[in-house]
C-alpha cells in the first residue's frame, strides 16, 4: 500500500525521522488517502515530545501543547503534529483529565476511536494498521478500536461521530458498535450543545442524510433533539402522504442539495406537525398551522444547538413560508416576494420541490407546475428589475417631506401604501408619478 503524501507533509516526517524521533502520518489523511478521497487535513502523529518539535521548525503554533500538540507552519500550510500519547481517565465524558506521552505508536492509535481512524502511514515503514483498518474500510463499517462500550463511556461524542463518519462515507456501523450507542446514547447530554451541532451538519451535509434514522434508532436525537422522535412517531394518513412525518423528512433532505441551510429546512419544515396534528371523525390527519408553529420551534431548536443567527433566521423564513402559494399572475407573486423577502429565493423553490417529492404521487404533476410557473414568474421579475421593496421605490421619505409632509408615522406608511401601489403597477415606479399619487391624495392602491 502506497499513499501519495504532499511534499510539505514529507519534509515535516523526513525532519523528525532525521533527528532520530518516529513520525507517521495518521487518521483521517491516511484513511481518506485510502478511500481515493481527498483529505481535509493532514495530521502527523511522532514519538518527538512538543519542545523538541518545536525546536526542529521554524514556525509553530501551541495549539494544544497540554494535548501534545503543535502546529508546523510550512507556508500558509498549518500541519498538526501531536506527541504519541496515551489518554489518562474521562471524568466528563469527553476530556481526558490528563495526557500521558509515551514512545510507543501502537498505544497511540489503540486510543483513537475507529479502527479506521487508527492508522499510520509513511514511506519507510508503509502501512501501520494493527486494529484492521483496511478490513473495515473493505467492509464498509465503522466500528470501535477495542471495547465499543469503553470507548463511547470515555468520550460520548464519539457516538455521532460514528454516524457521521457512517454517512459521509456511506458505511454502516459494525453490530457491537451500534448496540453500545443504543445502550450508552443518554450519555449524550454531558457534552456541548456546540458539539453535537459539528458532528450534526456534517452528518446532514454528507451524501447519507438518512442515517438520521439511525440517530433516532439509538436513542440519541431523544437526548438533542426529541422533536425529531415525536416527528417519527407522528403518522401522516391523508390524501397526500406516505411515510410518517420523520421519514417524509429524511426524504426530503435528500431530495435537496448538501446545502446546510437546504437541509436543516427540510429537517424542520414539518417540525411542528406533531403538535399541530388532529384528526378528524373520517381519521383523516390534518396540520393546520404547522407551518407558523414550525417556524417558532425551529428557532428554539436551533438556538438551543447553538447555531449562529443567519442560519436560524433563514432556516425558520424558509419553514414558515414552505407550504405558501401566491397566486400565480405577477402582481401577487411580487407580493409574496415582499413579503417573504428576496433573500428567501430561489431556495424557497427547492424546498417545495423536495417536500412535494417526498409525498405520494397523488396531484404530483400538478404540484410541480405549480412551482414551476411560480419560479418562471419570479425570475422574469428579476430580469425586469422590478421594484420589490421600500429600498427599489422612486422616492424617499425626504422626497415627501420636500413637498410638506411632516416627518414621522405619516411618511412611513405613505411609502407602504407606495409600495403596494407599485407592486401592481410597476410602470407607475417613477419619482413623478408617485409625488403625483401622493400630492391629488387619491385612493391609490
Ligand atoms: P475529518 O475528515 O472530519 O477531519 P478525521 O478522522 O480527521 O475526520 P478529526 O476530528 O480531524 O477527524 O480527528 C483526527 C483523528 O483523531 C481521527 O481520525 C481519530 O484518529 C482521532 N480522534 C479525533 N477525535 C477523537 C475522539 N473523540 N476520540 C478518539 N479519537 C479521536
Ligand atoms: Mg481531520
Amino acid at each position: 500500500m502506497t499513499i501519495q503524501l504532499p511534499e510539505k507533509v514529507k519534509f515535516i516526517i523526513d525532519t523528525l525521522t532525521d533527528a532520530g524521533f518516529e513520525a507517521y502520518a495518521v487518521g483521517g489523511c491516511v484513511r481518506d488517502s485510502i478511500l481515493g478521497r481527498i483529505p481535509g487535513d493532514w495530521d502527523i502523529t511522532t514519538s518527538a515530545a512538543p519542545d523538541q518539535v518545536k525546536h526542529l521548525f521554524a514556525k509553530t503554533v501551541d495549539t494544544g501543547i497540554q494535548h501534545g500538540t503543535v502546529t508546523v507552519l510550512e507556508g500558509k500550510e498549518g500541519f498538526e503534529v501531536t506527541t504519541y500519547r496515551i489518554d489518562g481517565e474521562y471524568q466528563d465524558k469527553r476530556h481526558p483529565t490528563e495526557v500521558i506521552f509515551t514512545q510507543n505508536l501502537i498505544e497511540d492509535l489503540r486510543r483513537r476511536d475507529f479502527t479506521i481512524n487508527a492508522m499510520a502511514y509513511n514511506e519507510t515503514e508503509g502501512l501501520i494498521d494493527v486494529f484492521g483498518g483496511i478490513e473495515d474500510l473493505n467492509k464498509k463499517v465503522i466500528r470501535c478500536v477495542g471495547s465499543p462500550n469503553d470507548r463511547f463511556t470515555e468520550d460520548a461524542l464519539r457516538m455521532m461521530r460514528a454516524v457521521r463518519f457512517a454517512s459521509q462515507l456511506g458505511f454502516t456501523i459494525e453490530k457491537h458498535t451500534k448496540e453500545a450507542i443504543s445502550k450508552l446514547s443518554s450519555n449524550l447530554a454531558q457534552i456541548s450543545a456546540e458539539r453535537i451541532q459539528v458532528e450534526l451538519v456534517k452528518l446532514l451535509v454528507s451524501d447519507h442524510p438518512e442515517q438520521m434514522r439511525v440517530v433516532y434508532e439509538t436513542g440519541m436525537s431523544r437526548v438533542f433533539l426529541p422533536e425529531f422522535d415525536r416527528m417519527m412517531e407522528t403518522p401522516q394518513n391523508n390524501l397526500y402522504h406516505c411515510y410518517n412525518v420523520g421519514e417524509h423528512s429524511i426524504v426530503a433532505m435528500q431530495n435537496i442539495g448538501n446545502d446546510k441551510i437546504l437541509r436543516l429546512t427540510m429537517l424542520l419544515h414539518d417540525v411542528a406537525k406533531p403538535v399541530c396534528c388532529k384528526v378528524d371523525q373520517e381519521g383523516i390527519y390534518h396540520f393546520y398551522g404547522h407551518p407558523s408553529e414550525g417556524a417558532k420551534l425551529a428557532r428554539e431548536i436551533l438556538k438551543r444547538l447553538k447555531f449562529d443567527n443567519e442560519t436560524i433566521d433563514r432556516v425558520s423564513a424558509l419553514v414558515l413560508w414552505h407550504d405558501d402559494r401566491p397566486t400565480l399572475r405577477e402582481g401577487s407573486v411580487r407580493r409574496a416576494i415582499h413579503r417573504i423577502g428576496l433573500e428567501q429565493y430561489p431556495a424557497l423553490f427547492e424546498v417545495k420541490r423536495a417536500d412535494t417529492l417526498a409525498k405520494n404521487h397523488y396531484k404530483r404533476q400538478e404540484k410541480l407546475g405549480f412551482i414551476d410557473l411560480y419560479e418562471q414568474l419570479y425570475q422574469e421579475i428579476m430580469e425586469k428589475h422590478q421594484c420589490l421593496t421600500l429600498k427599489d421605490l422612486a422616492v424617499t421619505g425626504n422626497d415627501l417631506i420636500a413637498i410638506g409632509m411632516k416627518p414621522g408615522k405619516e411618511i412611513g406608511e405613505s411609502l407602504n401604501r407606495l409600495l403596494m401601489h407599485v407592486l401592481e403597477h410597476p410602470e407607475d415606479n417613477t419619482t413623478e408619478i408617485l409625488i403625483n399619487l401622493v400630492k391629488t391624495q387619491q385612493k391609490f392602491e
